[in-house]
């Protein structure tokens, strides 16, 4: 059986090896009689599946020893709540560049004032504001951003860093959709953290990576299972963890680094983003409004033109229609654009091949030609 291609911003493709070994492994892991699912958490299978997880991530990031690996739940947004509880001491400071930096200050401001340093709105959010022209109030809690928006398709190539603008609070980062698909910079992070269904594995699982400085500062009203330190004090089993979330997180880990790990899922996610973007730019139907610096490898949300050469938003317009269509029919799924900017997107998550991409241009090209 060969798969189709599928471009879902999330939940999202995962590695055939991935779900192949997952299926193998569903009524009996490694001759202990039981699936993943069906075992104690705190029994020693599963904490070897954890552990392993845990160490194989730490190592395809470069994690250093003074940050926690914290493994969640409640998805992104959830965390737009836990970072205040656990880290507000009042203000806070956000960058806008998308949805979901958007999304993120609305939540904050139930714990605290929210300062906005700096928006790219005005834009239509096409590019990343200057650093250097960020507004961060004195004595701030902590700057937020979104270091890939994933609705957007605007993307951070480099973490600001924060002391060089005389800021001494921590950076905060949202890197739900594009954790694993480049190397972070950890010198400049404070706290990352992400969702697992669009690069890592299935809705449910939270990753968070904590400088172990900032534990233990939670406010009152926060839920226990949710502060940190209490959560990194007990190897993320406070609470029972989501444990197939965590092994097939850890599955994609051992993938990766069989891939050659971060530096080669980079090459590849750069080669893979250069080929679309190119035939975007290059062709007179098909148009992406985001500036080159800060266009996104993972999320490129892209719009067909009408004959007076305007971006067609609506998704029901004919020639999207016919346009997802096709596409469908090519094997080539979930190409509609997020709704609340329309059009196309295509996610080129670590687990898309090239050979996904070069048929999602093909058939692009080939469209342009009927069109
Ligand atoms: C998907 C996403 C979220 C939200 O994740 P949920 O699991 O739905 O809460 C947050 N931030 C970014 C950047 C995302 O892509």
């Amino acid at each position: 059986m060969t798969r189709p291609f599928n471009f879902s911003a999330g939940p999202a493709v995962l590695p055939e090896e991935v779900l192949r070994t997952a299926a193998s492994e569903m009524l009996d892991w490694h001759g202990s009689g039981m699936g993943v699912m069906e075992m104690s958490h705190r029994g020693k299978e599963f904490i070897s599946i954890y552990e392993a997880a845990e160490r194989d991530l730490r190592e395809l990031l470069a994690v250093p020893p003074q940050f926690k690996i914290l493994f969640m739940q409640g998805g992104g947004l959830a965390e737009n709540a836990i970072v205040p509880m656990n880290l507000s001491r009042g203000a806070m400071d956000f960058v806008v560049t998308g949805a979901w930096s958007h999304k993120s200050q609305q939540e904050a401001a139930k714990y605290g004032r929210v300062n906005i340093a700096a928006s790219g709105r005005e834009g239509g959010y096409t590019a990343i504001p200057d650093p250097a022209g960020w507004q961060i109030q004195a004595g701030t809690s902590y700057v937020h951003l979104c270091s890939n928006e994933t609705i957007d398709g605007v993307e951070f190539a480099q973490l600001p860093d924060l002391k060089a603008l005389g800021c001494d609070a921590p950076l905060v980062v949202d890197f739900s959709s594009h954790v694993c698909s480049r190397p972070v910079q950890w010198s400049r992070v404070g706290l990352a953290f992400g969702g697992a269904q669009k690069n890592l594995g299935p809705a449910g699982l939270t990753l968070v990576v904590v400088r172990e400085d900032l534990l233990g500062h939670a406010l009152p009203i926060c839920p226990s299972a949710f502060d940190y330190q209490l959560v990194a004090k007990n190897q993320s089993m406070y609470n029972t963890p989501p444990t197939y979330g965590i092994y097939i997180a850890g599955l994609t880990f051992a993938w990766l680094k069989s891939q050659g790990g971060v530096a080669a899922m980079q090459a590849r996610n750069i080669a893979k983003a250069q080929l679309l973007y190119e035939t975007i730019d290059r062709s007179a139907l098909y148009v992406n409004r985001v500036g080159p610096a800060a266009r996104s490898r993972m999320n490129v949300p892209f719009f067909l033109r009408d004959e007076a050469g305007q971006p067609l938003l609506d998704p029901a317009h004919p020639r999207n229609a016919s346009f997802l269509e096709g596409a469908r029919a090519a094997g080539l799924l979930q190409l509609k654009g997020h709704k609340s900017v329309g059009g196309m997107r295509a996610s080129l998550y670590n687990a898309m091949p090239l050979e996904g991409v070069q048929a999602l241009v093909d058939y692009m090209r080939d469209f342009e030609r009927r069109a």
